[in-house]
């Protein structure tokens, strides 16, 4: 098994955020990156940082844009489309496909 498989977010996953200022906000995003050797995630509209831009020819006021940061991916739980809240995983392989498994309703995410 890779190390990659072992992470519990995936690319196009939609997550919620257990962690942080957004804690129980109950907002959910669309995991747009993973980076796994450093465990951390980029997620669509979550944790936005403020950038600051240098002047350029096409910024030549230069200026500041919000732009999202990434995150410990620890700090993100799956979402669950039938319980509607963000869930721990267990692995599984059901008709002959690994996936994860809603551990509370016991959604398949991967079938
Ligand atoms: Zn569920």
């Amino acid at each position: 098994m890779s190390r990659l498989s072992k992470l519990h977010i995936r690319k196009d996953d939609i997550v919620t955020i257990i962690a942080g200022d957004e804690k129980g906000s109950g907002k959910t995003g669309k995991v747009l990156a993973v980076m796994p050797e450093r465990r951390r995630a980029l997620v669509e509209g979550m944790n936005f940082i403020k950038k600051t831009l240098r002047k350029t020819q096409d910024t030549p006021k230069g200026g500041i844009v919000e732009k999202e940061a990434s995150m410990a991916i620890s700090n993100l739980l799956l979402f669950c489309p039938k319980c509607k809240k963000g869930v721990r995983t267990a692995r599984v392989v059901e008709t002959g496909k690994a996936s994860r498994k809603c551990r509370k309703c016991g959604h398949l995410f991967d079938a």
